[in-house]
């Protein structure tokens, strides 16, 4: 590549985030190239969507940024058998998760420039928010600069996918991988679903109707994420009722009180130390057994049938304004598959 012109792009990988990067990449004006398995579940879309699809050493071997957008767990092999002998010498080697790398499951080769784009949302609103003239905020790392040249491919390739339009954070490896799964693990994901399923609970064996205990603890929390979203608390506290207002400031603390504090902090530890790493390795590497039993008691759970019963009469959430699923290519569903 010249400096002129715009660096090549293979995507490895055409799930939630390599679906929405390949896309924006491509209207941004990039040269996209897609690496997947012939064959793979994904192979299709991708040729639907219009891209030339490799096999993922070919196109490894044509891009000037190789980004490795696979499930993490499959990427140690996959980097291993497939993009480190074919990647060229002194191309660029992009993350959207630190993860590999942070926990060294990865030790990149060392001409390559090795950098972390990671987009603070799912691939679905990565496009979505990229096709409305938004974007969703990214954070960028440098973990090898070998071309002298690394900060600015980072950041040309967050601007293509629409992430530099909402001031792109530099981070290190380490802060994203370590914040990343905290708040997934503590805020986003684990700490929201329990809270909603035990509010839910709470009421239905205090003799309430489940769907109006739905409402109650699962539909109207995107309300209030909605006003956290457009303007913080701040903005909840404007819009919300005087006496909901006066119930959540003196309750709140009894919901995440101190022993809830010293659980985050253990979470945040566990993380730290490496922890949680080596468990969902060896969870992954043993067959996802656990995974998959806790992944399905959440499906299983009461509130999944009530909430899709009401949503049969939501009508809007038919339009394209719902985010489309993953594709069922995740380690839960088919674990040893994608492994290949
Ligand atoms: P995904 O599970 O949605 O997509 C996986 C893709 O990789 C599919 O196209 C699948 O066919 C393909 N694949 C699987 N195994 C393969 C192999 N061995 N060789 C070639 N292709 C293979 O993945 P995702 O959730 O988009 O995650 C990709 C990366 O992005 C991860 O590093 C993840 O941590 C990071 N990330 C994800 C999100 C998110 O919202 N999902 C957000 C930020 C960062
Ligand atoms: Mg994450």
């Amino acid at each position: 590549m010249t400096s002129t012109s715009k660096p090549r792009i293979a995507i490895i990988g055409y799930g939630s985030q390599g679906r929405a990067h390949a896309l924006n990449l491509r209207d941004s004006g990039f040269d996209v190239t897609i690496g997947l398995r012939p064959g793979g579940p994904t192979e299709l879309k991708a040729k639907a969507d219009g891209f030339a699809v490799k096999a993922p050493g070919e196109a490894a071997a044509d891009g000037d940024i190789v980004a490795i957008l696979t499930p993490d767990m499959v990427q140690p092999q996959l980097y291993g058998e497939v993009i480190e002998p074919n990647i060229r010498q002194g191309a660029c080697l992009l993350f959207a998760h630190g993860f590999n790398v942070h926990y060294g499951q990865i030790t990149p080769r060392d001409d390559l420039d090795v950098v972390l784009v990671a987009p603070k949302g799912p691939g679905a609103l990565v496009r979505r928010e990229y096709e409305i003239g938004r974007g969703v905020p990214s954070v960028y790392a440098i973990h090898q600069d070998r071309s002298g040249n690394a900060e600015q491919l980072a950041l040309a390739y967050c601007a293509g996918i629409g992430g530099a339009r909402q001031n792109a954070i530099r981070t290190t490896f380490q802060e994203e991988t370590e914040t990343d799964l905290f708040g997934e693990q503590a805020v986003l994901c684990g700490g929201a679903t329990r809270l909603v399923q035990a509010g839910w609970e709470t009421l239905v064996e205090a003799g309430y109707q489940p769907e109006v205990a739905y409402y109650e603890c699962l539909h109207e929390l995107k309300l209030i994420v909605d006003l956290f979203y457009e303007g913080g608390i701040t903005r909840m506290h404007e819009f919300i009722s005087e006496t909901a207002q006066y119930g959540a400031l003196t309750r709140g603390d009894y919901i995440v009180d101190a022993n809830t504090r010293a659980q985050m902090r253990k979470v945040l530890a566990e993380i730290q130390d490496g922890t949680f790493a080596r468990q969902w390795i060896a969870e992954y590497a043993a067959g996802n057994a656990h995974y998959k039993a806790m992944k399905q008691a959440d499906l299983d759970h009461p509130i999944e049938a009530i909430g899709k019963k009401l949503r049969a009469n939501m009508k809007w959430l038919a339009s394209s304004q719902a985010a489309p699923a993953k594709p069922a290519t995740d380690a839960a569903s088919q674990p040893q598959s994608e492994a290949a």
